[in-house]
């Protein structure tokens, strides 16, 4: 599928989605039981993850959203700032934040450093993409749906400038 000047082919179907997705919500149904978790939706990117996981969710919890700066085109623009800044009740909460991809781990230094200072009781990580390779900070992400290589994947929230957020599928870039 081409968009704009690129090319994108499959790398997961609605259905492989669908099954990791399942296997997230199971592993956080079970370790948050009784926790009442508080989950933070990063913006934009993971909406559609998180909708489908928390949809699936079937403790009591709480819900906010946050935002940061992102990237520009297909490489990250190396400052990250807060837009939606984590909200102030997260204290005492065991904090859960639900983020689409951990590509440089910029944006996850950016947001621990944030919610640390709001002294949350607990806080885990639920990605649905993780790039290790990429990785410039060393970091536990607690839940990953899949491990990708060093490539640029669009769809399922995930956008190449602005366009293609709302493919169901997940695609990465062929290089053409
Ligand atoms: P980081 O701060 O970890 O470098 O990057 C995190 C953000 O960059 C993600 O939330 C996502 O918005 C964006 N990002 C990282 N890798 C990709 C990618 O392969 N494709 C797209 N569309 N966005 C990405």
């Amino acid at each position: 599928m081409k968009i704009k000047d690129k090319n994108f082919v499959e790398m997961l179907s609605r259905e492989d989605i669908a099954r990791i997705v399942e296997r997230l919500a199971a592993s956080l149904n079970a370790d948050m039981e009784g926790k009442n978790p508080y989950f933070l939706v990063m913006m934009n990117g993971a909406v559609f993850f998180a909708t489908d996981l928390l949809r699936q969710i079937t403790i009591p919890c709480g819900l906010a959203f946050i935002k940061y700066t992102s990237y520009v085109g297909m490489g990250s623009s190396g400052k990250v700032t807060p837009v939606l800044p984590v909200p102030a009740d997260v204290k005492g909460r065991n904090v859960v934040v639900i983020e689409d991809i951990v590509d440089t781990g910029e944006t996850m230094k950016e947001f621990l450093s944030e919610i640390q200072r709001l002294a949350p009781a607990s806080v885990r990580i639920v990605s649905f993409l993780a790039k290790p390779v990429a990785l410039k900070h060393p970091l536990l992400i607690d839940y990953v749906g899949k491990e990708i290589g060093n490539e640029f994947v669009l769809g399922y929230g995930l956008d190449y400038d602005g366009l293609g957020r709302n493919i169901p599928d997940l695609l990465v870039y062929d290089g053409k």
